[in-house]
Protein backbone atom coordinates (compact mmCIF):
# COMPACT_ATOMS: atom_id res chain seq x y z
CA UNK A 1 0.00 0.00 0.00
CA UNK A 2 1.61 3.15 -0.81
CA UNK A 3 2.11 5.89 1.95
CA UNK A 4 -0.44 8.96 2.35
CA UNK A 5 0.78 12.43 0.77
CA UNK A 6 -1.12 14.98 2.07
CA UNK A 7 -0.98 18.40 0.66
CA UNK A 8 -1.77 21.98 2.00
CA UNK A 9 -5.66 21.88 1.66
CA UNK A 10 -5.54 19.27 3.66
CA UNK A 11 -4.33 21.07 6.67
CA UNK A 12 -6.16 23.84 8.66
CA UNK A 13 -3.88 26.43 10.73
CA UNK A 14 -7.10 27.37 12.65
CA UNK A 15 -7.20 23.93 14.79
CA UNK A 16 -4.17 25.75 16.37
CA UNK A 17 -6.03 29.07 17.46
CA UNK A 18 -5.19 29.91 21.49
CA UNK A 19 -2.61 27.05 21.63
CA UNK A 20 1.06 28.12 22.34
CA UNK A 21 4.35 26.32 21.04
CA UNK A 22 6.91 25.69 23.12
CA UNK A 23 10.10 24.91 20.66
CA UNK A 24 12.51 23.18 23.64
CA UNK A 25 16.14 23.23 21.64
CA UNK A 26 17.02 26.60 19.72
CA UNK A 27 19.18 23.99 17.43
CA UNK A 28 19.43 22.78 14.08
CA UNK A 29 15.65 21.81 13.64
CA UNK A 30 14.46 24.13 16.69
CA UNK A 31 15.42 27.56 14.94
CA UNK A 32 14.34 26.61 11.63
CA UNK A 33 10.60 25.24 13.02
CA UNK A 34 10.50 28.17 15.37
CA UNK A 35 10.63 30.86 12.49
CA UNK A 36 8.49 29.13 9.90
CA UNK A 37 5.73 28.07 12.41
CA UNK A 38 5.73 31.76 13.85
CA UNK A 39 5.91 33.36 10.13
CA UNK A 40 3.03 31.04 9.14
CA UNK A 41 0.66 33.11 12.24
CA UNK A 42 1.07 30.15 15.24
CA UNK A 43 2.32 31.38 18.81
CA UNK A 44 6.04 30.36 19.82
CA UNK A 45 7.83 30.26 22.43
CA UNK A 46 11.01 28.50 23.40
CA UNK A 47 12.54 27.11 25.98
CA UNK A 48 16.57 26.10 26.11
CA UNK A 49 19.13 26.17 28.57
CA UNK A 50 21.29 29.38 29.27
CA UNK A 51 23.86 28.31 26.53
CA UNK A 52 24.20 30.74 22.93
CA UNK A 53 21.51 29.02 21.57
CA UNK A 54 19.41 30.53 24.40
CA UNK A 55 20.28 34.20 23.56
CA UNK A 56 19.82 33.33 19.51
CA UNK A 57 16.64 32.74 19.92
CA UNK A 58 16.47 36.18 22.02
CA UNK A 59 18.27 38.06 18.71
CA UNK A 60 15.49 36.52 16.56
CA UNK A 61 13.14 37.57 18.99
CA UNK A 62 11.52 34.83 20.55
CA UNK A 63 10.11 35.05 24.13
CA UNK A 64 12.69 32.43 26.11
CA UNK A 65 12.70 30.47 28.71
CA UNK A 66 14.12 27.75 30.83
CA UNK A 67 13.06 24.37 29.36
CA UNK A 68 10.02 23.76 32.25
CA UNK A 69 9.04 26.80 32.20
CA UNK A 70 8.51 27.25 28.61
CA UNK A 71 6.96 23.47 28.68
CA UNK A 72 4.39 25.26 32.03
CA UNK A 73 3.15 27.99 29.30
CA UNK A 74 2.59 26.29 26.11
CA UNK A 75 0.05 23.45 25.08
CA UNK A 76 2.19 21.87 22.23
CA UNK A 77 5.49 21.10 23.18
CA UNK A 78 7.81 20.33 20.10
CA UNK A 79 10.95 18.20 21.86
CA UNK A 80 14.40 19.30 19.55
CA UNK A 81 16.81 18.68 21.64
CA UNK A 82 19.62 15.72 21.17
CA UNK A 83 18.44 12.31 20.75
CA UNK A 84 20.34 11.18 23.23
CA UNK A 85 19.76 13.71 26.03
CA UNK A 86 15.57 13.34 25.52
CA UNK A 87 15.23 11.20 28.17
CA UNK A 88 17.05 12.48 30.83
CA UNK A 89 15.61 16.39 29.89
CA UNK A 90 12.10 14.80 29.81
CA UNK A 91 12.20 12.79 33.07
CA UNK A 92 13.53 16.36 34.60
CA UNK A 93 12.08 19.16 33.10
CA UNK A 94 9.06 18.58 30.60
CA UNK A 95 7.48 15.72 31.98
CA UNK A 96 6.24 17.30 35.06
CA UNK A 97 4.91 20.22 32.79
CA UNK A 98 2.93 18.11 30.69
CA UNK A 99 -0.75 18.05 31.98
CA UNK A 100 -3.32 16.37 30.32
CA UNK A 101 -4.54 17.35 27.12
CA UNK A 102 -1.17 19.05 26.18
CA UNK A 103 0.68 17.53 22.58
CA UNK A 104 4.27 16.65 22.64
CA UNK A 105 5.86 16.52 19.11
CA UNK A 106 9.29 14.76 17.90
CA UNK A 107 11.42 15.20 14.85
CA UNK A 108 12.18 11.40 15.52
CA UNK A 109 10.66 8.34 16.47
CA UNK A 110 14.30 7.31 18.00
CA UNK A 111 13.43 7.52 21.57
CA UNK A 112 9.89 6.51 21.48
CA UNK A 113 10.44 3.26 19.13
CA UNK A 114 13.12 2.06 21.24
CA UNK A 115 10.72 2.96 24.45
CA UNK A 116 13.92 5.18 25.99
CA UNK A 117 10.77 7.54 26.49
CA UNK A 118 7.38 6.85 27.66
CA UNK A 119 4.91 9.41 27.54
CA UNK A 120 1.59 9.78 29.89
CA UNK A 121 -1.68 8.12 28.60
CA UNK A 122 -3.24 11.69 28.45
CA UNK A 123 -1.54 13.37 26.18
CA UNK A 124 -1.30 13.74 22.26
CA UNK A 125 1.91 12.15 21.03
CA UNK A 126 2.93 13.36 17.34
CA UNK A 127 5.93 13.00 15.04
CA UNK A 128 6.73 15.79 12.47
CA UNK A 129 9.96 14.47 10.90
CA UNK A 130 11.38 16.71 8.17
CA UNK A 131 13.71 14.62 5.65
CA UNK A 132 15.79 17.68 5.48
CA UNK A 133 18.47 19.39 7.83
CA UNK A 134 17.63 22.34 9.73
CA UNK A 135 19.07 24.90 7.98
CA UNK A 136 17.18 23.87 4.33
CA UNK A 137 13.68 23.33 6.53
CA UNK A 138 14.21 27.08 6.99
CA UNK A 139 15.72 28.10 3.42
CA UNK A 140 13.06 26.28 1.65
CA UNK A 141 10.25 28.13 3.63
CA UNK A 142 11.77 31.47 2.43
CA UNK A 143 11.64 30.43 -0.51
CA UNK A 144 7.86 29.72 -0.63
CA UNK A 145 8.10 25.86 -0.69
CA UNK A 146 8.93 23.75 1.89
CA UNK A 147 10.99 20.58 3.72
CA UNK A 148 9.35 17.10 2.79
CA UNK A 149 8.32 15.17 6.20
CA UNK A 150 7.46 11.98 7.70
CA UNK A 151 4.46 12.52 10.11
CA UNK A 152 2.06 10.69 12.07
CA UNK A 153 -0.02 10.62 15.82
CA UNK A 154 1.87 8.12 17.48
CA UNK A 155 -1.13 8.99 20.51
CA UNK A 156 -4.36 10.14 20.24
CA UNK A 157 -5.94 11.52 23.84
CA UNK A 158 -7.57 14.28 22.99
CA UNK A 159 -9.29 12.82 19.42
CA UNK A 160 -8.14 15.70 17.83
CA UNK A 161 -4.46 14.46 16.57
CA UNK A 162 -4.89 14.31 13.11
CA UNK A 163 -6.05 17.89 12.84
CA UNK A 164 -3.41 19.19 15.31
CA UNK A 165 -0.52 17.18 13.30
CA UNK A 166 -1.72 18.32 9.85
CA UNK A 167 -1.60 21.79 11.09
CA UNK A 168 1.40 21.69 12.63
CA UNK A 169 3.39 19.84 9.53
CA UNK A 170 1.49 23.12 7.18
CA UNK A 171 3.08 25.40 9.94
CA UNK A 172 6.64 24.57 8.81
CA UNK A 173 5.88 24.72 5.19
CA UNK A 174 6.06 20.42 5.05
CA UNK A 175 2.03 20.25 3.34
CA UNK A 176 3.82 22.55 0.82
CA UNK A 177 5.44 20.11 -0.59
CA UNK A 178 3.44 17.18 0.74
CA UNK A 179 3.22 15.55 3.95
CA UNK A 180 3.91 11.58 3.93
CA UNK A 181 2.50 9.56 6.65
CA UNK A 182 4.84 6.71 8.07
CA UNK A 183 4.74 5.70 11.37
CA UNK A 184 7.49 5.52 14.26
CA UNK A 185 8.94 2.24 13.55
CA UNK A 186 9.11 3.42 9.91
CA UNK A 187 10.73 6.90 10.34
CA UNK A 188 13.14 5.76 12.86
CA UNK A 189 14.40 2.40 11.06
CA UNK A 190 14.43 4.59 7.36
CA UNK A 191 16.22 7.09 9.03
CA UNK A 192 19.02 4.69 10.68
CA UNK A 193 19.03 2.84 7.30
CA UNK A 194 20.19 5.96 5.70
CA UNK A 195 22.57 6.53 7.86
CA UNK A 196 24.10 3.05 8.49
CA UNK A 197 24.43 2.14 4.33
CA UNK A 198 23.66 5.03 2.38
CA UNK A 199 26.10 7.72 4.17
CA UNK A 200 28.59 5.93 5.17
CA UNK A 201 28.80 4.16 1.46
CA UNK A 202 29.35 7.79 0.21
CA UNK A 203 31.92 8.64 1.93
CA UNK A 204 34.10 4.99 2.13
CA UNK A 205 34.32 5.18 -1.47
CA UNK A 206 35.19 8.89 -1.72
CA UNK A 207 38.08 8.39 1.10
CA UNK A 208 39.22 4.66 -0.53
CA UNK A 209 39.24 6.32 -3.87
CA UNK A 210 41.37 8.75 -2.63
CA UNK A 211 43.89 6.83 -0.78
CA UNK A 212 44.39 4.30 -3.52
CA UNK A 213 44.52 7.11 -6.16
CA UNK A 214 47.40 8.93 -3.87
CA UNK A 215 49.36 5.76 -3.80
CA UNK A 216 49.29 5.87 -6.93
CA UNK A 217 50.72 8.55 -8.01
CA UNK A 218 47.65 11.08 -9.02
CA UNK A 219 47.81 14.35 -7.59
CA UNK A 220 45.73 14.88 -4.09
CA UNK A 221 44.21 18.34 -5.59
CA UNK A 222 43.20 17.03 -8.83
CA UNK A 223 41.90 13.70 -6.94
CA UNK A 224 39.46 15.87 -4.50
CA UNK A 225 38.60 17.86 -7.56
CA UNK A 226 37.85 15.01 -9.56
CA UNK A 227 35.71 13.43 -6.59
CA UNK A 228 33.56 15.72 -5.07
CA UNK A 229 35.74 19.01 -4.44
CA UNK A 230 34.34 20.64 -7.68
CA UNK A 231 30.69 20.28 -6.46
CA UNK A 232 29.93 17.97 -8.99
CA UNK A 233 28.53 15.26 -7.16
CA UNK A 234 26.89 17.30 -5.06
CA UNK A 235 25.01 18.60 -8.70
CA UNK A 236 24.57 14.96 -9.55
CA UNK A 237 22.83 14.04 -5.89
CA UNK A 238 20.71 17.16 -6.14
CA UNK A 239 19.20 16.19 -10.09
CA UNK A 240 18.82 12.25 -8.44
CA UNK A 241 16.03 13.87 -6.12
CA UNK A 242 14.90 16.30 -8.83
CA UNK A 243 15.03 13.92 -11.95
CA UNK A 244 15.42 10.01 -10.85
CA UNK A 245 18.43 7.78 -10.61
CA UNK A 246 17.96 6.73 -14.16
CA UNK A 247 16.39 9.56 -15.97
CA UNK A 248 19.61 12.26 -14.86
CA UNK A 249 21.93 9.66 -16.64
CA UNK A 250 21.35 11.14 -20.41
CA UNK A 251 22.91 14.53 -18.48
CA UNK A 252 26.32 12.81 -18.73
CA UNK A 253 28.08 12.08 -21.44
CA UNK A 254 27.31 9.09 -23.29
CA UNK A 255 31.24 7.30 -22.54
CA UNK A 256 30.44 8.09 -18.99
CA UNK A 257 26.66 6.60 -19.37
CA UNK A 258 28.72 3.71 -20.53
CA UNK A 259 31.03 3.48 -17.95
CA UNK A 260 28.65 4.18 -14.78
CA UNK A 261 26.26 0.80 -16.03
CA UNK A 262 28.93 -1.27 -17.24
CA UNK A 263 31.16 -0.89 -13.77
CA UNK A 264 27.62 -0.49 -11.19
CA UNK A 265 27.75 -4.25 -10.77
CA UNK A 266 31.37 -4.81 -10.18
CA UNK A 267 31.80 -2.13 -7.43
CA UNK A 268 28.40 -3.26 -5.67
CA UNK A 269 27.63 -6.84 -6.88
CA UNK A 270 24.12 -8.59 -5.88
CA UNK A 271 25.49 -10.06 -2.86
CA UNK A 272 25.73 -6.67 -0.61
CA UNK A 273 21.89 -7.46 -0.46
CA UNK A 274 22.75 -9.69 2.40
CA UNK A 275 25.22 -6.74 4.53
CA UNK A 276 21.67 -4.75 3.46
CA UNK A 277 19.39 -7.26 5.38
CA UNK A 278 22.05 -7.81 8.21
CA UNK A 279 22.48 -4.05 8.88
CA UNK A 280 18.39 -3.66 8.73
CA UNK A 281 18.20 -6.03 11.27
CA UNK A 282 20.64 -4.39 13.97
CA UNK A 283 18.32 -1.62 13.37
CA UNK A 284 15.08 -3.59 13.98
CA UNK A 285 16.12 -5.74 16.46
CA UNK A 286 17.81 -2.91 18.79
CA UNK A 287 21.56 -3.70 18.08
CA UNK A 288 22.42 -0.66 17.09
CA UNK A 289 20.57 1.48 20.09
CA UNK A 290 22.04 -0.58 22.37
CA UNK A 291 25.72 -0.36 21.39
CA UNK A 292 24.67 4.09 21.06
CA UNK A 293 23.04 3.74 24.64
CA UNK A 294 26.26 1.50 25.67
CA UNK A 295 28.07 4.22 24.07
CA UNK A 296 26.78 7.42 26.10
CA UNK A 297 26.64 5.20 29.17
CA UNK A 298 30.88 4.57 29.45
CA UNK A 299 31.47 8.18 27.75
CA UNK A 300 31.81 7.69 24.24
CA UNK A 301 34.97 5.51 23.95
CA UNK A 302 33.96 4.36 20.38
CA UNK A 303 32.38 7.24 18.89
CA UNK A 304 35.73 9.60 20.02
CA UNK A 305 37.71 6.76 19.07
CA UNK A 306 36.28 6.69 15.26
CA UNK A 307 36.02 10.70 15.27
CA UNK A 308 39.68 11.25 16.10
CA UNK A 309 40.88 8.86 13.13
CA UNK A 310 38.89 10.75 10.77
CA UNK A 311 39.90 13.79 11.98
CA UNK A 312 43.68 12.93 11.64
CA UNK A 313 43.32 11.66 8.16
CA UNK A 314 45.27 12.81 5.42
CA UNK A 315 42.53 13.51 3.54
CA UNK A 316 41.52 16.48 6.22
CA UNK A 317 44.90 18.29 5.42
CA UNK A 318 44.86 18.29 1.63
CA UNK A 319 40.92 19.52 1.75
CA UNK A 320 41.93 22.52 3.19
CA UNK A 321 44.99 23.16 0.88
CA UNK A 322 42.77 22.81 -1.77
CA UNK A 323 40.06 25.36 -0.67
CA UNK A 324 42.83 27.69 0.15
CA UNK A 325 43.95 27.88 -3.62
CA UNK A 326 40.60 27.38 -5.43
CA UNK A 327 36.86 28.82 -4.06
CA UNK A 328 34.44 26.42 -4.79
CA UNK A 329 30.72 28.24 -4.60
CA UNK A 330 28.04 25.66 -3.84
CA UNK A 331 24.50 26.84 -3.55
P1 LIG B 1 20.85 20.02 18.03
O1 LIG B 1 22.08 19.18 18.20
O2 LIG B 1 20.93 21.12 17.03
O3 LIG B 1 20.49 20.56 19.47
C1 LIG B 1 19.26 21.14 19.76
C2 LIG B 1 19.33 21.99 20.99
O4 LIG B 1 19.46 21.20 22.19
C3 LIG B 1 20.43 23.03 21.03
O5 LIG B 1 19.86 24.25 21.39
C4 LIG B 1 21.34 22.49 22.09
O6 LIG B 1 22.05 23.51 22.75
C5 LIG B 1 20.38 21.87 23.06
N1 LIG B 1 21.04 20.92 23.97
C6 LIG B 1 22.13 20.16 23.74
N2 LIG B 1 22.42 19.39 24.81
C7 LIG B 1 21.51 19.71 25.75
C8 LIG B 1 21.28 19.26 27.08
N3 LIG B 1 22.07 18.35 27.65
N4 LIG B 1 20.24 19.80 27.76
C9 LIG B 1 19.42 20.72 27.20
N5 LIG B 1 19.60 21.17 25.93
C10 LIG B 1 20.63 20.68 25.22
O7 LIG B 1 19.61 19.06 17.67
P2 LIG B 1 18.96 18.78 16.24
O8 LIG B 1 18.15 19.96 15.83
O9 LIG B 1 19.97 18.24 15.28
O10 LIG B 1 17.98 17.57 16.59
C11 LIG B 1 16.76 17.79 17.26
C12 LIG B 1 15.79 16.69 16.88
O11 LIG B 1 15.51 16.79 15.48
C13 LIG B 1 16.32 15.28 17.10
O12 LIG B 1 15.26 14.47 17.51
C14 LIG B 1 16.80 14.87 15.72
O13 LIG B 1 16.81 13.47 15.52
C15 LIG B 1 15.74 15.53 14.86
N6 LIG B 1 16.13 15.77 13.48
C16 LIG B 1 17.29 16.44 13.22
C17 LIG B 1 17.64 16.72 11.91
C18 LIG B 1 18.82 17.61 11.64
O14 LIG B 1 18.86 18.19 10.58
N7 LIG B 1 19.80 17.78 12.52
C19 LIG B 1 16.85 16.24 10.77
C20 LIG B 1 15.57 15.65 11.17
C21 LIG B 1 15.26 15.39 12.47
P3 LIG B 1 23.53 23.90 22.17
O15 LIG B 1 23.30 24.62 20.91
O16 LIG B 1 24.12 24.69 23.23
O17 LIG B 1 24.26 22.57 21.97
Amino acid sequence: MLARIYPDKDADLKVLDGETIAIIGYGNQGRSQALNLRDSGLKVIVGNIRDASFDRAKADGFEVYDIREACEKATIVFILLPDEVQPKVYEADIKPAMKKGKTLVFAHGYNLHYGFLKPDADVDVLLLAPRMVGKFVRELYEKGTGAPVFFCVHQDASGKAMSKVLALAKGIGATRVGAMEVNIADETELDHFSEHWIAPMISRVLLLGYEVLTEMGYDPDAVLMETYMSGELGEVCSSLAKDGLVVQLPFHSRTSQFGQLLYADRVLPDEAKDLIREIVMEIKNGTFAKEWQLEQILGYPVFNKLMDMAKSHPINEAERKLKERVKIVID
